[in-house]
């Protein structure tokens, strides 16, 4: 039995082409075409102003910190639940992270909960530097609650699309709404380039600030001059030609997971106790990973028994990812819950599964994971 990943790189053979090229004319680094063309095919993409292409979607998200002049002892608003990447990065800058629960329709960002956290802290005179929000498994946040009440209160709105890259909200791509958006080519995204990120905004002078902090910091002159911290986290150009070639199939992708999505609503939506993550009306998920919940007081089994079932059979799935507040790195942080009595993120911790959902897996191989699942259940 062949393992069965959960989300595994899918090349297309359109990145040699790109590849081929910088090797030929000896532009393997640092930059070069395929840079300049990976960004400009991205923001033609995602329908946004400018786009630099970086080490890491972690990068991305590092350098918005930077350009938002978050410092020491400031606060950062952040979704809880999703992977450390997010936050991480606050801790680069010594600020504290503030956690902000999910709402059961999208599993992303609680407005009701962001808007209570932003009162509080405006009361206390502490409004924070940016507001984190993540799309989680590739399904938008209410974008449109979330802005309107950042915007209320002039807070700047960092969109983490890592996971969403080529889903809609209301026939706008995601990762476009807030003042900055960050992807991830990270290897078990929806389109890798090994590893690789990028940054995009409306706002010209903040894309070159990040092209310029994400070199080295160089002030203009002949000999090397420097009067701010900066990075190594441009993308090489043999990498941006990865992307470029992955670029090509993203919709051919968004397409082969949501029919893997599919498959397994198929299979599961009629079980009393479980549930797939919601795709909001009005919003168009790429569908990166299914996830859903399975109820064991409805179900008699719990989702450990369907992973360690899983995983007997050389099949990988995983927990939904383990709220930033249940994590011993961000003991002490502050945490808002969806309703002062209600936290969604540790309801979705304790019972969510994330299926394999690659968009190369194997039908034969899903039918496998799906009788399986369907042999535990009864
Ligand atoms: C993958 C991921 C990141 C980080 O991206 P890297 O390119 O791996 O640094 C950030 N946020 C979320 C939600 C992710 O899933």
């Amino acid at each position: 039995m062949s393992k069965v990943y959960l989300s595994s790189p899918h090349m297309s053979g359109n990145e040699q082409p790109y590849i081929q090229e910088a090797f030929d004319l000896n532009w393997v680094a640092p930059l070069g075409n395929n840079v300049n063309g990976f960004e400009q095919e991205l923001s033609s993409y995602n329908g946004v102003a400018h786009t630099t292409v970086l080490s890491s979607g972690t990068a991305a998200i590092h350098l918005a910190l930077r350009i938002l002049e978050v410092e020491p002892d400031d606060h950062v608003f952040v979704s809880s639940l999703t992977f450390v990447a997010t936050a991480n990065p606050v801790l680069y800058e010594h600020a504290n992270p503030v956690f902000i629960d999910s709402e059961p329709d999208t599993w992303n960002m609680s407005p009701v909960a962001l808007e209570r956290a932003l009162q509080d802290f405006d009361k206390a005179g502490q409004l924070p530097k940016a507001v984190i929000v993540v799309n989680l498994y590739g399904q938008s946040a209410k974008m449109d609650e979330i802005m309107s009440v950042c915007n209320s209160y002039g807070v700047p709105v960092i969109e983490d699309a890592a996971e969403s890259l080529g889903s809609e909200y209301k026939g706008q791509k995601s990762g476009t709404f807030g003042h900055f958006g960050i992807y991830s080519f990270n290897g078990n995204k929806i389109i890798t380039t090994s590893g690789g990120g990028a940054l995009v905004s409306n706002d010209e002078a903040a894309i070159q600030k990040a092209r310029f902090l994400s070199t080295q910091a160089r002030d203009p002159a002949v000999h090397y001059e420097h009067s701010q911290v900066g990075y190594n986290y441009r993308m090489s150009n043999i990498v941006a030609g990865v992307g470029r070639g992955q670029l090509e199939v993203l919709d051919q992708r968004v397409q082969q997971r949501r029919a893997v999505f599919k498959r397994y609503y198929d299979a599961f939506h009629q079980i009393d106790g479980i549930s797939f993550q919601p795709e909001l009306e009005g919003t168009y998920s790429n569908k990166w990973l299914t996830a859903l919940t399975i109820d064991p007081k409805q179900t008699g089994v719990s989702r450990d028994h369907i992973i360690e079932s899983l995983s007997e059979n050389n099949i990988e799935a995983r927990p939904v990812w383990k709220p930033m507040h249940l994590q011993p790195l961000f003991e002490g942080s502050i945490y808002y819950p969806h309703q002062i009595d209600d936290s969604v993120s540790e309801k979705l911790f304790k019972d969510g599964i994330c299926l394999p959902s690659g968009s190369n897996l194997a039908i034969e191989d899903q039918e496998r994971v799906i009788k399986i699942i369907l042999v535990v259940l009864n």
